[in-house]
């Protein structure tokens, strides 16, 4: 089967990158992980100290702007910036950086060129309402926002960061707020999503409810 897609959105933390990257492994595809771009972009802004609501430098410095994916790594104009986009500092803007129309525009284009052709999964926010409308499954999955902090403190400690729970709650509320609140392909279900409520379910579960949506859809 060929241009396969699975689109996976849902707010922060609700398992998406784990279960997209564990059904890229079981059934052989592309995954691309759409909130890094983001990240990169923030990241760039924060390093270049671009103002994030003056549009007119915006729109000078994104062709500037190269991103790359080279086996599993971000690599932003060059530099390996894999570590660098997950840390606090890039969380707290990325959403500021995620209404911008045109970048939307930029990374939007970019994720529809790496997916061409191939079996994908993607995960994100937009993905089966804008990026892939015409996606062969779609899934939103959804926790509690507390269950979604707790998971998000544990994966800072497992990297060797130490993050304090309510901070993290409420860094996450925010995100939450403005991911869909704002004007340009805001987080919402497509309404032909499939909505998962992951708050208590363990990995392995999730992936195989999933993981049977994606055989049904593959025919097998
Ligand atoms: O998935 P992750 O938490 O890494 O995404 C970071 C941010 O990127 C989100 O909070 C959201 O603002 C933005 N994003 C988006 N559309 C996507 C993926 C991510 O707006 N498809």
């Amino acid at each position: 089967m060929e241009n396969f897609v699975v689109a996976i959105d849902g707010p922060a933390g609700s398992g998406k990158s784990t279960i997209a990257k564990l059904l890229s492994k079981e059934f052989d595809l592309t995954y691309l992980d759409t909130g890094a771009m983001y990240r990169m972009v923030a990241l760039y802004f924060l390093d270049n100290n671009i103002d994030f609501n003056n549009i007119v430098q915006i729109k000078k410095v994104l062709p500037l702007i190269e991103i790359d994916i080279l086996d599993g790594k971000f690599i932003l104009n060059g530099k390996d910036v894999s570590l660098e986009i997950r840390t606090p500092r890039v969380t707290e803007k990325v959403s500021f950086a995620a209404k911008i129309k045109e970048v939307r525009e930029k990374l939007v284009d970019l994720q529809r060129k790496i997916s061409f052709g191939k079996n994908v999964v993607l995960d994100g926010r937009d993905i089966g309402t804008v990026v892939f409308p015409d996606a062969d499954l779609k899934i939103f999955l959804i926790a509690s926002p507390e269950e979604r902090a707790r998971r998000r403190v544990k994966d800072y400690a497992d990297k060797g960061m130490q993050e304090d729970y309510n901070e993290v709650l409420e860094s996450i509320k925010e995100r939450d707020y403005i991911d869909s609140h704002r004007d340009e392909s805001p987080l919402k279900k497509a309404e032909d999503a499939i909505e998962l409520d992951s708050s208590s379910m363990e990995i392995g579960e999730t992936l195989e409810v999933l993981g049977k949506y994606i055989k049904e859809k593959k025919g097998e």
